[in-house]
């Protein structure tokens, strides 16, 4: 394919190259960045959650927390006005309107956080393939209430189906909220009853029991959220028996994910548009095709005005010609950073949600079989050899099918327990193989969290979700 423009395109020559392992170990002495996606059953509170947690931290101006009270009172929902700090800023988002709300990012002391996902979704399944992808680690919300524990963790409940999505995709830190405990008058047995149940779920599905921390906590009343309880206060009859620390302490003391920095340079296009940054969506360049803006996170290695760029599939070739992070023109971007990137010499049509932006000559790899190690959910009948499924991937998907039951595995340690069995059943866990139509963008897990999570849907009911062990060539 012609590229034109790159080879005589003045920036190339004068752009500075950065030293940008420098640049960005210098950057990183700040707080580490970890994205993080809320869980858990419908109406758990994770909205009330996290909307009282952004209040608490700062992100939420009172102004705009009285209006939402005002709002949410006129209406006869007056205990929703936590929740829609996040819904409201969600609609306001989608209706391109500037905000003034950061809902979704939090700072805490040693840590600065992303919120993948607001969760006031209800069909939030879907998104959650995508947010959890990126996951560093998941807050799991669950209600103590009498009768309303019992209801998400049952067998229609989501508790369960998050829970082993988030360790399917490789999520290995759960913070659990034990959530509503002012609906128990803070009974320590009721918050041990549901924190022993779910820990043992959770340490059945993979999770790693000393990788799991529970929260006794109330969203709504704003207990135990952001500073430990006050025994002055209705708090007292927690403080009684527990003196652990607050939600936010914990989120604060969460590993930081380790940033791929000096592998090869990834970015999944999760929107583009033509033209360039500067001169904005409808500049003069726009006729050509060729000058687009791209936007996604930087999942390995870093990138600078003046870097060579392929896309793929397709691999066309294109100049990196601005660069804006956080809103800010940059010369830089590294693993971890969401971005918008001006492309020239790639054409608008090559584009789609999904492709990806990688240094020439190390394009990502393409494959249409794989070997992958999946968890199996509450399916009503078993995964056997030849099943049809729609294969999700980064923010992608593909009709695909089993082509392989390699082996049944032990949900907890990861050994063969059953060669070649004929049928998986629900709840088990596997090393599978999966046969696409046409070849797509994956990596091993190993090489890249990001591109090596896979989830497995079948008439909109999710099958499977798992990492990829190996490309077969
Ligand atoms: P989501 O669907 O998980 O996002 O749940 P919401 O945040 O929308 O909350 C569902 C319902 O539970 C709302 O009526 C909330 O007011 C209520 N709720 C949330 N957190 C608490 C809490 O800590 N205590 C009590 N008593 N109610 C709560």
């Amino acid at each position: 394919a012609p590229i034109d423009g790159i080879a005589s395109a003045p920036l190339a020559k004068a752009a500075p190259r950065l030293n940008l392992l420098e640049a960005y170990r210098q950057r990183e002495e700040g707080k580490p960045r970890l994205n993080l996606i809320v869980i858990g059953h419908v109406d758990a509170g994770k909205s009330t959650l996290m909307g009282h947690v952004l209040y608490l931290l700062g992100q939420v101006p009172e102004r705009i927390l009285q209006k939402y009270e005002r709002d949410a009172t006129r209406s006869g929902k007056s205990s929703f006005h936590f929740a829609w700090v996040l819904d409201a800023t969600e609609e306001e988002r989608s209706r391109g309107v500037t905000i003034d709300i950061a809902t979704s990012h939090f700072e805490t002391p040693h840590r600065i956080f992303t919120l993948l996902d607001a969760p006031g979704h209800r069909d939030f399944i879907p998104n959650m393939i995508s947010g959890t992808a990126q996951a560093d680690a998941a807050v799991l919300v669950v209600d103590a209430t009498p009768g309303g524990f019992e209801a998400g963790f049952g067998d229609h409940g989501q508790t369960k189906e998050h829970a082993l999505l988030a360790r399917g995709l490789g999520v290995q830190q759960l913070v659990v909220a034990v959530n509503k405990l002012d609906t128990a008058d803070w009974a320590e047995g009721r918050f041990a009853d549901v924190r022993d149940q779910t820990a043992a779920f959770l340490v059945q599905a993979g999770f790693r029991a000393d990788h799991l921390t529970f929260v006794p906590c109330s969203g709504l009343r704003g207990i135990n959220l952001a500073t430990r309880p006050d025994p002055a206060t209705e708090a007292s009859a927690l403080t009684a028996w527990y003196d652990g620390p607050c939600l936010v302490e914990v989120l604060d003391g969460l590993s930081a994910p380790e940033r791929l920095v000096d592998a090869p340079f990834r970015l999944s296009v999760t929107d583009f548009f033509r033209g360039s940054l500067t001169g904005g969506p409808t500049a003069g360049v726009a006729a050509s095709g060729t000058t687009v803006t791209a936007t996604g996170r930087i999942a390995s290695g870093a990138v600078q005005v003046g870097s060579q760029l392929e896309l793929v599939p397709g691999h066309e070739k294109g100049l990196v010609k601005a660069l804006e992070l956080d809103g800010e023109t940059s010369a830089w971007a590294a693993a971890g950073d969401t971005v918008m990137l001006t492309v020239q010499g790639i054409d608008l049509t090559q584009y789609s949600i999904g492709s990806v932006l990688c240094p020439l000559q190390q394009p990502i790899p393409t494959t249409t079989t794989f070997i992958a190690q999946v968890v199996v959910f509450e399916v009503q009948v078993p995964v056997t050899q030849g099943f049809p499924v729609i294969l999700h991937y980064q923010s992608r998907n593909e009709p695909a099918y089993i082509s392989r039951l390699v082996a049944q595995l032990d949900k907890r340690t990861g050994e063969v327990t059953k060669k070649k069995p004929r049928h998986l059943p629900k709840s088990s866990a596997a090393k599978v193989e999966i046969t696409t139509q046409r070849p797509i963008c994956l990596d091993t897990f190993e090489r890249s969290k990001t591109f090596g999570r896979v989830t497995l849907r079948k008439g909109g009911e999710t099958i499977a979700a798992g990492i990829v062990l190996r490309l077969v060539p």
